[in-house]
């Protein structure tokens, strides 16, 4: 059956809804779990050319499972929001150990995996399988706070309960995958977080947000909070006769985890390890170049980076620590703000 909400967004999507992305090509589970944990936080445009790249290396579950963390880091490298790559590995090695490569149909057992709550889970078993799911993900909670008129920030757990119900009346029981589709297509296509294009809006005679004039205020923003400011130093050490910079490997748990970059320490007070080290070698005074901020959900980073241009390898022997070849970077995954000093390195530097 389907109701009064789904009706004229399946009807609208018929004729608007995407039907041409590289993941709905063929309503492969795996495919569709991969495109929706690169979907969180980052756009379809941005994820499309990660998806290919990713799926002509690791075209199914269990070859994910056997490549080594670092190498799928790279295939991740730029997407950020890292502990989403790290996860799919895991997920993928826990599938192909314990369920033969598959993706289970049971929402449940779906969520016991890393990195899949309720959302994810739904989006493979309505997309893949055409079960009843309902999803909720953020371009669908704007959907339906709109038309429901849900107030309060969603992160709010009373607010996410009331969504919650929402997203479940309004599922219907069969086009349950072309309905999912549809949702997230209005989201993004037509119930935009600025402007939306409410006069071609199908929802647009039973939207309350519409009829109330309050689509600017819904959904409610989260309650602003000012991040705190962290700063740290990163020390490239580049010998450009060989043309090499010295990388380190993060710790997996924690920020950027697994991934590679420049040697950092928190200042001269904080963590001496690092310069007492550029001290003992006697490196030569480093040029500072501009700050960079990075922004993370819950504080800013500020980055000083220090260069050093050296005419030999350091021995240095320290954890993680690898010279690094600059053409041979692209197999070591590194987080935007390391990626965008490398560039800086090759523009200024001319390497
Ligand atoms: S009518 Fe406007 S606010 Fe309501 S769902 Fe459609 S686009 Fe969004």
């Amino acid at each position: 059956m389907v109701n009064e909400f789904a009706q004229p967004l399946l009807q609208w999507a018929e004729v608007y809804g995407r039907r041409d992305l590289p993941w709905q090509k063929d309503r492969d589970p795996y495919h569709i779990w991969v495109s929706e944990v690169m979907l969180q936080q980052t756009r379809v445009d941005t994820v499309i050319p990660y998806f290919q790249k990713f799926m002509a290396r690791f075209p199914d579950i269990c070859t994910l499972s056997i490549a080594s963390l670092d190498e799928v880091l790279a295939y991740w490298s730029g997407l950020g929001y890292y502990a989403r790559a790290r996860n799919l590995h895991r997920a993928a090695s826990v599938l192909c150990n314990e369920q033969g490569g598959s993706l289970p149909m049971d929402r449940l057992v779906l969520e016991t995996l890393p990195g899949i709550g309720r959302s994810t889970a739904a989006a493979i078993l309505s997309l893949a399988y055409d079960l009843p799911e309902p999803i909720l993900d953020g371009n669908v909670k704007r959907v339906l706070s709109r038309y429901y008129e849900i107030e309060g920030w969603s992160g709010s757990g009373s607010v996410l309960r009331q969504l919650w119900q929402c997203a479940e009346k309004s599922m219907p029981v069969s086009s349950c995958g072309a309905y999912t589709q549809a949702i997230m297509d209005l989201g993004a296509s037509l119930c935009t977080r600025s402007k939306p294009q409410c006069e071609h809006c199908p929802l647009m005679a039973e939207c309350m947000a519409q009829i109330k004039g309050r689509t600017d205020e819904l959904p409610s923003p989260r309650p602003s909070k000012k991040l705190p400011l962290r700063k740290n130093y990163m020390a490239i050490l580049h010998h450009p006769k060989e043309s090499m910079v010295l990388l380190q490997r993060r710790a997996e748990n924690g920020i950027w985890g697994g991934l590679w970059s420049f040697p950092e320490f928190e200042g001269e007070q904080e963590n001496g390890e690092w310069l007492q080290l550029i001290e003992d070698k006697q490196l030569p005074n480093p040029e500072l170049w501009n700050d960079i901020i990075h922004t993370f959900t819950h504080f800013r980073l500020q980055i000083t980076p220090l260069y050093f241009e050296l005419d030999h390898q350091l021995e240095i022997e320290h954890k993680g620590v690898e010279w690094v070849a600059l053409n041979r970077l692209h197999e070591h995954g590194q987080p935007a703000p390391v990626k965008k000093l490398m560039k800086q390195l090759q523009q200024e530097k001319n390497v």
